[in-house]
Parts: C-alpha cells; sequence; structure tokens
C-alpha cells in the first residue's frame, strides 16, 4: 500500500493532522499503538482528567457551596464508582468519535507499533506479531509524551502513581503526597482533596505553577491553602520508601536544612513528561535530536527528507492545542499551502477551582526583555455576576505594551478563565489593543465584562472599581 502521508500516533497532534490531510485530497493513513485513538489526551490525560475535575467540584459545591444559594442539601455522599464512569464513558465517546472521524474523512487507520525502516517506509507490528510496510513520501511522527520519572522512584500505579494511576484510584487514599507543583499535580490533587484526601505537594521551586505569572501564581496559591491543600515549597524528595500499605517520602530543603519524612497512603509523581521516541528507529535513520526532542524547522520537517514531527515530541508547550494547531498547518503545508503555527498566542488553563487561564508574556518576561509594559487590574469582588454566582475570588490581568498599547499578555485567575481567555486569544492574533478591548461591547451582566474592565484598567478608566 503506498499513501502521500503516514502519520504515526494518533494523539491531538497526529489525528488532527491526518484529517486535515485527508480534507486536502493526501491518501493518509495513521498508526497507532494504544487500543483506542485519541493518544495521552483523550485516554490518559486532558478529558479523563477534567470530567474528574468537574465531578469532584460538584461533590464539593454539594457539601458546602450551595446552601448559601439557599438550596438545602443533605450531606452528599461519594459514589466513586460512578464518578470513575462517568469519566470512562466520557473518554469512550471521545475515543470513539476520532474513530469515526477518521473513518468519515477515508483515513486508514493501522493498529500496532509503527517504526521507520527506511526514509518512506514505515513497518507496523501489531499485536498478533504480524508485520506490514506502508509505502509513503511523507512520514509525520506524534508519538508524544510519557510520564518523567523522579531518579530511584518506582511507580507502580497503586502506591506510587503518575497522572495514569491518580485517575484510577479505587478509593480517596487518606493521605496523598503530590510531587510537584505543576498543572498536573495541582489539578489532580485538587480532585482527591475534594474527595476527602489530605493533599500535601512537594515542589522543588520556590513558588507553585512555574510559567504561570507570579502575582496569578501566589495568589493561587493563597486560595489552594485555603482549600486545605498544603505546601512544600523549595524542597526536594530524597527517597520514596515503600512500607506496608503507603509510603514514606523523604524531602529536605533545597537550600539545605532538616530533612522531613511525610507518610503517604498514596505518592503522585507529577515532575512533568518528555517526548517519547522509543522504538521509532530514528537513531538508525539518523534523525537529530536535542534533549530528547527531534528537532524541526519552521516547517516541522527533520533533518531527514520526508520525516516531519509535531506535538509533544518536538519543542514547545506540551498542550494538546499546540500539537492540534501543529498537526492542521503540517497538513497544509504537505498540501502545498502556508501552515503556520503563532507560539505566540498560545493558551495555557489549569482546570482547578478557581480556574488559571493566559496566553502571552507574563510581568516577569517582560521585564527580563526590558518591555516597557502597562497593567491593567480588574478582580470579580467588582463583577456582578460574579457576585450572583458567589465566584468572586481572582482577577483579571491585561499587560499591554506601553507606548502602542498592543496587549502582549492576559492572565486571569477565576471561575471559568478557561472559557474567558479565547477573546484575548483571537484580539492578539489581530494584534489588537487594549483599548480595542476596552471599546468593545461585552454582554452584562457576564464574567467577560471583568476581562473589558481590566482592559479599561490599562488606561486607568474602568468603570466599576
Ligand atoms: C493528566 C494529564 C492531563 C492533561 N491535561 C491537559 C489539558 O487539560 N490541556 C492540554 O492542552 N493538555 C493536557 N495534557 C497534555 C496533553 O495530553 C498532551 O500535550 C497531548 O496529548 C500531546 O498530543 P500529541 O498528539 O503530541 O501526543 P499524545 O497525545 O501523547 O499521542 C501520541 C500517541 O502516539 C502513540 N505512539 C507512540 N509511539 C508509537 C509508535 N511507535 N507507533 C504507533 N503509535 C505510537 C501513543 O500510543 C499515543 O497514543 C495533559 C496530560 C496529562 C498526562
Amino acid at each position: 500500500m503506498s499513501y502521500d502521508l503516514v502519520v504515526i500516533g494518533a494523539g491531538p497532534g497526529g489525528y488532527v493532522c491526518a484529517i486535515r490531510a485527508a480534507q486536502l485530497g493526501l491518501k493518509t493513513a495513521i498508526v497507532e499503538k494504544r487500543k483506542t485513538f485519541g493518544g495521552t489526551c483523550l485516554n490518559i490525560g486532558c478529558i479523563p482528567s477534567k470530567a474528574l475535575l468537574y465531578a469532584s467540584e460538584m461533590f464539593e459545591e454539594a457539601g458546602h457551596g450551595l446552601a448559601a444559594l439557599g438550596v438545602k442539601t443533605s450531606a452528599p455522599e461519594l459514589d466513586l464508582p460512578a464518578m470513575m464512569k462517568h469519566k470512562d464513558d466520557t473518554v469512550a465517546a471521545n475515543v470513539n468519535g476520532v474513530a469515526f472521524l477518521l473513518k468519515k474523512n477515508k483515513v486508514d487507520a493501522f493498529h500496532g507499533e509503527a517504526r521507520l525502516a527506511a526514509a518512506g517506509k514505515v513497518e507496523v507490528s501489531a499485536s498478533d506479531g504480524s508485520r506490514q510496510i506502508l509505502e509513503t513520501k511523507n512520514v509525520v511522527i506524534a508519538t508524544g509524551s510519557d510520564v518523567a520519572p523522579l531518579p530511584g522512584v518506582e511507580i507502580d500505579e497503586k502506591i506510587v502513581v503518575s497522572s495514569t494511576g491518580a485517575l484510577e484510584l479505587a478509593k480517596p487514599p487518606k493521605k496523598l503526597v503530590v510531587v510537584g507543583a505543576g498543572i498536573i499535580g495541582l489539578e489532580l490533587g485538587s480532585v482527591w482533596r475534594r474527595l476527602g484526601s489530605e493533599v500535601v505537594v512537594v515542589e522543588f521551586l520556590d513558588r507553585v505553577l512555574p510559567g504561570v505569572d507570579l502575582e496569578v501564581a501566589r495568589q493561587f496559591q493563597r486560595l489552594m491553602e485555603k482549600q486545605k491543600v498544603a505546601f512544600n515549597l523549595a524542597h526536594k524528595v530524597t527517597g520514596v520508601r515503600r512500607t506496608g500499605s503507603g509510603a514514606i517520602v523523604a524531602i529536605e530543603p533545597v537550600a539545605g536544612g532538616k530533612p522531613i519524612s511525610i507518610e503517604a497512603d498514596v505518592v503522585l509523581v507529577a515532575i512533568g513528561r518528555r517526548p517519547f521516541t522509543q522504538g521509532l528507529g530514528l537513531e538508525a535513520l539518523g534523525v537529530a535530536m536535542e534533549r530528547g526532542r527531534i528537532v524541526t524547522d519552521a516547517n516541522f520537517a527533520t533533518n531527514v527528507a520526508g520525516v516531519r514531527a509535531i506535538g509533544d515530541v518536538v519543542a514547545g508547550p506540551m498542550l494538546a492545542h499546540k500539537a492540534e494547531d501543529e498537526g492542521i498547518a503540517v497538513a497544509e503545508i504537505l498540501a502545498g499551502q502556508h501552515g503556520h503555527v503563532n507560539y505566540e498566542v498560545i493558551p495555557g488553563v489549569v482546570y482547578t477551582s478557581p480556574e488559571i487561564a493566559f496566553v502571552g508574556r507574563t510581568e516577569e518576561e517582560l521585564k527580563a526583555q526590558g518591555t516597557a509594559y502597562s497593567v491593567g487590574r480588574f478582580p470579580f469582588t467588582a463583577n456582578g455576576r460574579a457576585r450572583s454566582m458567589r465566584h468572586t475570588d481572582g482577577f483579571v490581568k491585561v499587560l499591554a505594551d506601553a507606548k502602542t498599547d498592543r496587549v502582549l499578555g492576559v492572565h486571569i485567575l477565576g471561575h471559568a478563565a478557561g472559557e474567558l481567555i479565547a477573546e484575548a486569544c483571537v484580539l492578539m492574533e489581530f494584534g489588537g489593543s487594549a483599548e480595542d478591548l476596552a471599546r468593545t461591547c461585552h454582554s452584562h451582566p457576564t464574567l467577560s465584562e471583568a476581562v473589558k474592565e481590566a482592559a479599561m484598567a490599562v488606561d486607568k478608566r474602568a468603570i466599576h472599581i
């Protein structure tokens, strides 16, 4: 069988690339080693974690948040198997949806492990041991990423778990120690905190959420502490020792000092992810790599003709929507169009309660690059819709170029921040100014008025504060 394009890996990068290529008339195949399509994101990442985040937030609301709205409930009871079923059903609907879309777009889908046998030849090894070669003009590698291990700590997915095991716990652990205060650790820590666990987070750095605007991260940490998530910042884990039914996590201050032992029923290792390239045959083909990632140029091409790569396996933020946009861009390039990804406008979201969403530069980045900027802030306490929902935690911050007023970054801590950030992305994609945003009519009463008011505050003319 001969193709224009064979995509390796059916995560958000790979399956979106295959569909776009097929739409553009390329004869396309996709190879996936997992039983279902959708990659990390749909099977063990974005989708199952959001299903549990939503369900656990509802549990928390039912327990604590509804009385103040005049809704009396008796103490809610956790039915964890039903919650897990909701998660599994959500995953199944999504992965089956991808299978349907591949079929609808006439993408040939192969289940098995792919290897680049030579330029233009992809070998697929199926689980029954059979092998076949797919001939192709182009290959796009979209093999994603895997959990980064903590040296010396063995993950058994029962007591010492990665994010995958943390999505499957049979009961809320009495005490959960989360290693790493990044997005995944704090999201999954939040889930189990809401379902009854005591949660302690250990982080090497002296702050939570590295990369997130510091003012936002600090305020967020205080809100998490109010939710009874404890933090040991600037501490490193020196060992995790299994005991009978749990583990002891040994930590010590990064700056030196007294070691501490924390007993845990479950330890979640969430220190990041690393690109996955094992078994692809890249070394034999001479594909250039840098710190585990495949090196690509602006057209996603590697140094080997006919081999391109996208998603978590190449440089840039390890995010599903970044992988998807790269998938579309590379397909368009292969079809002779001008596919492009604007890396300046890739939003990020932390799906905790409240949420964090951001796009563009942080204040720290603007300071470091010596850009003069103006800041507009607006708190949700001054927003009518937020008050009506009792979701008044957090604020919106708009950062604009001091000379041109062009928006350089938007940072939101608050309810539904992940939805609110979209208008900032559109604005920034069009090179818009804070004044453009401030003069755009926003519905009343909505949380999005806080975004508009923050833009007005850049010019010190917010009305409601
Ligand atoms: C718990 C968790 C929560 C997350 N939440 C979010 C979120 O809310 N938002 C967000 O944007 N991102 C989130 N992410 C990150 C997101 O999942 C990744 O950025 C995204 O999946 C990357 O897409 P990808 O297509 O590059 O790779 P992947 O989704 O990792 O897909 C790669 C696929 O390639 C397959 N594969 C690998 N090698 C081979 C081979 N040799 N042959 C055949 N198939 C192969 C793998 O089986 C896999 O299915 C989360 C991740 C985790 C772990």
